[in-house]
């Protein structure tokens, strides 16, 4: 009769070292994928592109151009001047029919100098000085 009990307590025991097992090759394999989808997503955010937007006074106006990098190749793809806003107002000014620019919130009125090419390339250049200032070591190899 002990001998029984000592088998069937033997044959528990096994079940449960089995039963174990089995708990910790899922947990395992759980923890392997979570630690896989966390890797993909730390892979993700270095391949994202840095982005960063300045404020400058420039030409009598409040510009926001954006500067875009890649953290990886350690080079500027991209910069886009923005549209100017009102230096009181901070609202984006809107060109009229006269090719003029004006605030919507005050009234106020800009030359229609501001679209040119040469305003917006100096804008463009200055941000990339900026953003080359905080991040040394980037090249600039703008897509077109
Ligand atoms: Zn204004």
């Amino acid at each position: 009769m002990e001998s029984m009990m000592a088998v069937q307590g033997a044959g528990a025991a096994a079940a449960l070292f089995l039963l174990w097992a089995v708990i910790e090759r899922v947990r395992a394999s759980r923890l392997a994928g979570r630690a896989a989808a966390l890797q993909a997503e730390v892979d993700a955010l270095k391949s994202a592109p840095l982005k960063q937007e300045f404020r400058m006074d420039r030409f009598e106006v409040l510009w926001f151009p954006t500067v875009t990098a890649s953290e990886a190749g350690k080079v500027v793809t991209q910069v886009v001047p923005g549209l100017p806003h009102c230096k009181s107002c901070v609202a984006s000014l809107t060109l009229a029919a006269d090719h003029s620019f004006s605030c919507g919130r005050c009234g106020a009125k800009f030359a229609a100098s501001l679209a040119d090419v040469f305003v917006t390339d100096s804008v463009s250049k200055d941000a990339v000085k900026f953003f080359q200032e905080r991040h040394p070591g980037f090249r600039v190899e703008l897509k077109k």
